[in-house]
């Protein structure tokens, strides 16, 4: 009666094994789902052309919309460079300059930057964060 109970238990786990019944082998099963997902980070070339357009029109938008809300001109600005990081596209020359590197803000010569030159450069500062950049210009 004993000898006939282990022969069942060893041919209860042989069947559980081969078909893969979930309570035996669910340690195994739990190894294999956790299969790593690889995804390539390198961006093709049509990613970072949607990606320069769309960057683009970040900073048409927040050109029209400095008027009305600074707020809304910086979120623009923060969204741009957040896309730019993610894409690894860079910033035109016109776009560099018209943002503060420190806080992000949309920056409009006369309202929230003071512009100067010095020593043949023009340095832009931001009136939010008091921040200097400095431009060679040509
Ligand atoms: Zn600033």
């Amino acid at each position: 009666m004993l000898f006939l109970g282990l022969e069942q238990t060893i041919i209860f786990y042989i069947e559980a094994f081969c078909f893969g019944n979930p309570y035996i082998i669910g340690g195994n099963k739990k190894i294999m789902a956790k299969k790593k997902v690889v995804r390539s980070r390198k961006k093709s070339p049509a990613q970072k052309k949607i990606a320069l357009e769309r960057i683009s029109e970040l900073f048409r938008q927040a050109e029209k919309i400095h008027v009305e809300s600074q707020k809304l001109a910086d979120r623009y600005v923060s969204l741009a460079r957040k896309i730019s990081l993610r894409y690894k596209v860079s910033f035109s020359r016109e776009q560099k300059a018209s943002f503060c590197k420190k806080c992000s803000s949309f920056l409009v010569p006369g309202k929230n930057s003071r512009a100067r030159t010095s020593n043949g450069k023009l340095v832009v500062q931001c009136l939010n964060c008091k921040a200097y950049r400095r431009f060679v210009y040509k």
